[in-house]
């Protein structure tokens, strides 16, 4: 797949945005970072500057990005402040994979994604539970069929976990066990406004990494649905082949926010290391060995980390990676880039030495931001077995699973 000039310029005209956006998130970050508090104004410029929009086609009112443009602005947003980064990346990838399935003639979802650019509509949530960690395909919250006033619906009980920018969701995505028409056990995604009574934020939120992402608990008590809530089913279990979509949109989206964390750190400690001069010496140490070698290293690692996304991101938007059996392939990207994020900071700060623990210095903020990379689904463990029974041509749903 090459890019064609109109793409050239779409990526550069997007990407002006957001380093404006960027440089601006950047002055405010560590406050919000010490605060625990949520950057309300961040996402209002967000909006402002209809980035929230960035995925959905331009005739709809958005931005006509597309997976690689989001990857590619992902990374340069996150230099500013890894929170907002994160935090928006929920909405942004749900909204780009369901604008990608509305170009398959879905007129629900190209109703949907007209009225969140227009409106500027925020969707989170709402997979994670405490019970299931990520497991995302066996959800203990439950949607019962329940009639009301002759209007078909269902009946939302559970509690999810990890709801970054609850503040400010308007629709909450809700992965529900329910039953089909046939009374058949699914997983039910549920898009839920956030004035339905029952819905409720609990705030969990004080974390080491990404404070500023208000990834609060949302309480679903008894929260009564029209069925027209209910946007998507599957069967239960682990990640089907409709799962490709949504994590080729989220493993290379999620793992850009970390990669340019790992910038972030990189384009400190390099600063560092060419002013910082010991009276010893005559130069800076920015002309040792040791923080030469961390640079080459850090060098590597970016230029694989980055490549490796964007080659995902390219051959999905080029029609590939649709099988089951590419999920691995897909995941990869995931894997090989927060990995890299996480050995890449750690360079950085090997370059910078003891002052990069020290609370005036973005450094130490950059080396907590970019731990959780690995946790998001799919986890390093799960990675890993995923892509090492594909490279030995065994399927994932194998039974025993080892041995
Ligand atoms: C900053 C931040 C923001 C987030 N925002 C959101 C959000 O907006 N919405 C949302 O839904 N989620 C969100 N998440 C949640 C995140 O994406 C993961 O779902 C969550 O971190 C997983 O929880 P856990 O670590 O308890 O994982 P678990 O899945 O319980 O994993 C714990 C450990 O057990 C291992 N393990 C678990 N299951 C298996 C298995 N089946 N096979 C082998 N090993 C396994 C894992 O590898 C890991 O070592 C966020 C997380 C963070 C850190």
């Amino acid at each position: 797949m090459t890019t064609t000039a109109t793409e050239t310029d779409r990526r550069q005209r997007l990407l002006e945005l957001t380093a404006t956006l960027a440089d601006d998130f950047a002055t405010r970050a560590d406050e919000h970072d010490r605060e625990n508090s949520f950057p309300f104004e961040n996402f209002d410029a967000l909006k402002q500057a209809n980035y929230t929009s960035l995925p959905i086609p331009e005739e709809l009112g958005g931005l006509g990005g597309d997976l690689l443009d989001l990857c590619a602005c992902q990374e340069r947003l996150a230099q500013g402040d890894a929170s907002t980064a994160l935090a928006v990346n929920m909405h942004l990838f749900a909204i780009g994979s369901m604008a990608e399935q509305m170009a398959m003639a879905n007129p629900t979802g190209m109703l949907m994604a007209g009225m969140m650019a227009q409106q500027r509509w925020i969707i989170g949530g709402g997979f994670t539970e405490a019970e299931i960690g990520g497991n995302w395909g066996f959800p203990t919250t439950k949607a019962v069929r329940e009639d009301r006033d002759g209007i078909a619906g269902f009946m939302l009980n559970g509690r999810k976990t990890f709801t970054s920018m609850a503040p400010i969701i308007d629709f909450f995505a809700i992965n529900t066990s329910t039953t089909d028409e046939d009374g058949n056990a699914v997983i039910g995604m549920f898009t839920v406004p956030r004035a339905t009574p029952g819905i409720e934020i609990i705030e969990t939120w004080d974390t080491m990494s990404m404070r500023a992402t208000a990834s609060h608990d949302l309480v679903i008590n008894d929260a009564w649905v029209p069925a027209a809530s209910l946007v998507g089913m599957r069967q239960p279990g682990d990640a089907d082949v409709g799962a490709n979509i949504i994590l080729s949109w989220f493993c290379c989206s999620v793992a850009s926010v970390y990669l340019g964390v790992a910038v972030g750190a990189r384009d400190f400690a390099y600063q560092w290391a060419k002013t910082r001069r010991p009276v010893l010496f005559e130069r800076p140490i920015s002309h040792f060995p040791g923080v030469q070698f961390h640079a080459a290293d850090i060098e590597v690692e970016l230029v694989a980390a980055r490549a490796v996304i964007r080659q995902t991101a390219r051959e999905w938007l080029g029609g590939g990676l649709r099988e089951r059996d590419d999920l691995a392939r897909i995941v990869m990207a995931k894997y090989v880039a927060t990995n890299a994020a996480v050995r890449v900071v750690d360079e950085a700060m090997g370059i910078v030495g003891a002052p990069g623990i020290f609370r005036r210095h973005p450094m130490q903020r950059f080396y907590r931001d970019v731990r959780p990379g690995p946790f998001h689904p799919m986890t390093n463990d799960v990675a890993r077995e995923l892509i090492g029974k594909a490279a030995l041509g065994i399927p994932m749903e194998f039974e025993p699973r080892w041995g």
